[in-house]
């Protein structure tokens, strides 16, 4: 409720001492983009696609998709816009997808894996209708892969880009190659991180899900709810060496899940690293208002203090003990 009191900032902030860092918003909608520049959002940091697939008898054509794509880059002509490629799975049900019920549909064929297999026609429209957007937008597109948790799946991934540029390159339509990246959300990603930023430009770690996994907690499950929390030490030392290996890598390293738009978790985010918080519009002016008030050197004590608590409660406690 607080939100809505907080002053609107429309340029991108920086912490006390001058680290920019880039506040994003959540989009799983084109109506939502309205919302996230009257929120001062800097650009979109996911823009989930689902909603083009869902509800519907067949899939969108690649022109549908394009004119998608540019009206989100037209939203935010001076930012980034991260679209992240379909991700579905047995727990989204889509009548011409065929996907299959599954009894654990998290660990099944989802996200990537999909765009992989079954759905790999899809896939290479998606991509097709993103490099002409790319090339034909205003602003700074973005395209990142749900779900990844092999180096053998990025590279598949990246080989389908190649082949899309190329075979646009044949028919000459004009194309780009965006900036290209990888959902951190499986621990096998994070085990692999350093080989997934050799390849990649940057990284954007979806807690949800990486929670979940991390936690062996289903996202859905009110029974497990406490141990599914993004501040348990394992979930901040997965994030922590996640952000070790991208910058070490030369990518940079955002994060879209919910964690992001919390502002009590923000002097740990900067602290732990993150170059750019991606959330739902509503909490951006909050999380803004946050960054501005981080010191980022104490920011990364006060991180290391959280990585090397025990438990949760621990976690919890340092971070109340810095509002107090
Ligand atoms: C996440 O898993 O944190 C995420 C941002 O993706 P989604 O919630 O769409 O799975
Ligand atoms: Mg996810």
């Amino acid at each position: 409720a607080a939100a809505r009191e907080v002053e609107i900032r429309d340029a991108p902030v920086a912490t006390a001492d001058g680290a920019e860092i880039e506040v994003a918003a959540n989009v799983g909608q084109p109506a939502e983009l309205e919302a996230a520049k009257d929120r001062g959002a800097d650009g979109i940091g996911l823009y989930r696609t689902e909603f083009l697939f869902l509800g519907r008898e067949a899939p969108p054509d690649e022109d549908e998709q394009y004119e998608t794509y540019l009206e989100a880059l037209g939203a935010f002509p001076d930012g980034r816009v991260i679209v992240r490629t379909l991700d579905v799975g047995g727990d989204k049900p889509i009548p011409y997808l065929d996907v299959p019920e599954e009894d654990n549909p998290f660990l099944g064929e989802r996200g990537i894996r999909r765009s992989l297999g079954p759905d790999s026609e899809l896939f290479e429209t998606q991509v097709r209708a993103l490099l002409r957007a790319a090339a034909d937008g205003d602003g700074r597109l973005s395209v990142m892969f749900p779900l990844v948790t092999t180096v053998a799946e990025l590279d598949a991934a990246i080989k389908t880009v190649d082949a899309v540029a190329d075979a646009l390159a044949a028919d000459g339509i004009d194309y780009a190659i965006p900036e290209l990246g990888v959902m951190i959300e499986t621990p096998g990603a994070v085990f692999v991180a350093s080989e997934l930023a050799e390849r990649v430009d940057f990284f954007s770690v979806g807690t949800n899900d990486l929670t979940q996994y991390v936690m062996a907690a289903a996202r859905e499950n009110e029974t497990v709810s406490a141990i599914r929390d993004p501040r348990q030490p394992s979930v901040l030392r997965a994030i922590d060496r996640a952000v070790e290996a991208a910058h070490e890598n030369d990518a940079w390293i955002g994060m879209c899940g919910e964690m992001a738009g919390d502002p009590e978790l923000t002097e740990l985010l900067v602290g732990l690293g993150l170059d750019e918080l991606s959330m739902s519009a509503v909490t951006v002016p909050e999380v803004k208002a946050a960054v501005q008030s981080v010191d980022a050197d104490e920011a990364v004590a006060h991180a290391s203090r959280a990585l090397e608590a025990t438990t949760s409660d621990q976690v919890r406690e340092r971070i109340r003990s810095r509002d107090s």
